[in-house]
């Protein structure tokens, strides 16, 4: 039997009902929550990312602005910019757009964005409080979404192995931290690029949530009959049957289809819940500016 599907569209439809309420009673108390995106260069990926954040934000009521440098912008000038918005009472949220040009610092220039504003959730401090298991703050969007998903599929994740795929910083690390934080109370095993026969690692898994950036990595035959998997990859692969000459792939074989009990599509995954997990995140931010 294929798999249910673990529907992002649905589940981030849910979430932004959810805040339409919240942005209600914010502006009944005059405040009208701000996101505030900055964008380097011209990667055409990341510019749809960009446009699809915005509109996302007008269909919910808040307010965003979009801050679109040259490709060959120096770091003082986004570090005037991240200053300037820092010190902007009514701006909520800030975003700069990954990936920067390569003559940047990325991390060291998201480290710059008040802990408050992070909407991201990449700064030291948040991601601490994660370590720390806080999961109340400014949570990473991509990983929070997964958790979320899985919540709205109704998966039970207490004393389930869970093996994240990945370790990076944005995805891997913090969604191991989210499987493993009390009240999720998965047991996490991360694989990386130097893990030994990952696929007999995926095999003892309940739930898998893969975030390689490598199409079509996980095979049917790396998943027990009946695991939840989570596809967070978004690989652009050729496809000459399309006009456009390529499409999107995830990191899971869609094959994994037959074998899962329920899988993310890709795209209409956890693309979705990324984008209204930024959202909430915008929202909390703005609450949070009535008690500061
Ligand atoms: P990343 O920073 O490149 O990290 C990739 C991770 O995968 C690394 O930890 C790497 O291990 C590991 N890896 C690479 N090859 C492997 C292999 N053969 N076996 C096991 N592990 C391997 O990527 P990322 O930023 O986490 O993103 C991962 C994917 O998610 C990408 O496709 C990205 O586009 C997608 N993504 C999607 C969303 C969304 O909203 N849906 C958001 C963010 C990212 P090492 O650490 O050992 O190198």
């Amino acid at each position: 039997m294929p798999a249910q599907r673990l529907d992002g569209k649905a589940c981030a439809s849910q979430v932004e009902a959810e805040l339409l309420g919240r942005i209600a009673l914010l502006k009944e108390r005059g405040i009208e929550p701000h996101l505030s995106v900055i964008i380097v260069g011209d990667d055409p990926a990341s510019h749809v990312y960009v446009n699809s954040k915005v509109n996302t934000c007008k269909r919910l009521g808040i307010r965003s602005t979009h801050i679109a440098l040259p490709a060959d912008t120096d770091e003082a000038t986004l570090r005037h910019h991240i200053h300037t918005l820092n010190q902007a009472d009514d701006v909520h949220g800030i975003l700069v757009q990954s990936p920067l040009p390569n003559h940047m610092d990325e991390e060291g220039l998201t480290d710059l964005i008040h802990p408050d504003k992070d909407v991201d959730g990449f700064h030291p401090q948040n991601l601490g409080r994660l370590v720390q298991g806080r999961t109340d703050g400014m949570l990473p969007c991509t990983p929070s979404g997964v958790l979320r998903m899985l919540r709205w599929a109704g998966v039970d994740l207490e004393g389930k192995r869970a093996v994240v795929l990945g370790r990076s910083r944005i995805v891997g690390m913090p969604a191991a931290l989210l499987l493993a934080a009390k009240g999720a109370d998965a047991t996490v095993t991360v694989v990386h690029s130097r893990t030994d026969d990952a696929a007999a690692v995926c095999r003892q898994a309940d739930i898998v949530v893969a975030a390689v950036g490598r199409p079509d990595m996980v095979k049917a035959d790396w998943i027990k009959p009946g695991a939840v998997v989570v596809d967070v990859g978004i690989n652009r692969i050729e496809d000459a049957s399309r006009d456009r000459g390529w499409r999107l792939a995830g990191d899971v074989d869609p094959e994994v289809n037959e074998i899962a009990e329920w899988l993310s599509p890709v795209p209409g995954g956890v693309g979705p819940m990324t984008i209204a997990m930024l959202m909430e995140n915008t929202v909390r931010a703005a609450e949070h500016s009535l008690d500061a």
